[in-house]
């Protein structure tokens, strides 16, 4: 399976994304952790991404797309797999459309987590990472709804969209989940 995850920041993604992947058996790519992973190693990459990742931006298109490509060649991938975080513009979107289409392994599925914005806030100013500063939330959720949210149509257009409701325990949105991806297994 291949299947897109979006969600606004606070909104569950990392707890279901675990849960998805044992479950259904995918690789599990989640930009986040792959940046913040080269951010700690100081790679190049992880040098310019920092400044974003630390104001609550979006790191640029290039360097976004240019990690994915390389990652969905690698073996893990092949049999499918769980994008958490990416794509996360329509310039990304397109880009993977790209990808996809020259290999002739489209998307299965995207799954979008929906939360409304005050619960959002709340949860996120509870976690205490680094980026979940009460302005650098601010600017993460403005980056979702500017950016990422116009992603919701792009893919609704294509018929491939599934909304989820993310208010709940974790057990009843992993239900509500599992409903949408048997269909696909
Ligand atoms: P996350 O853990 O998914 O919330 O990502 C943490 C930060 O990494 C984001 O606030 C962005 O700065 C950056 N990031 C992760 N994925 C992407 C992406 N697809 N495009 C641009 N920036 C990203």
């Amino acid at each position: 399976m291949r299947i897109v995850f979006i969600g606004p920041p606070g909104a569950g993604k990392g707890t279901q994304a675990e849960k998805i992947i044992a479950k259904y058996a995918t690789a599990h790519l989640s930009t986040g952790d792959m940046l913040r992973a080269a951010r700690d190693a100081k790679t190049e990459v992880g040098i310019k991404a920092e400044k974003y990742m630390s104001s609550g931006q979006l790191v640029p298109d290039d360097i976004l797309i240019a990690m994915i490509s390389e990652r969905l060649q690698q073996a893990d991938c092949q049999a499918g797999y769980l994008l958490d975080g990416f794509p996360r513009t329509i310039a990304q979107a397109e880009a993977l459309d790209k990808m996809l289409e020259q290999n002739n392994t489209p998307l299965d599925v995207v799954l979008e987590l929906q939360v409304p914005e005050d619960e959002l806030f709340k949860r996120l100013a509870g976690r205490g990472r680094a980026d979940d500063k009460p302005e650098v939330i601010r600017e993460r959720l403005a980056a979702y709804t500017n950016q990422t949210s116009p992603l919701l149509k792009y893919y609704g257009g294509k018929g491939l969209l599934k909304s989820v409701n993310g208010l709940g325990s974790v057990e009843e949105i992993f239900a509500q989940i599992e409903t949408i991806l048997d269909r696909y297994k």
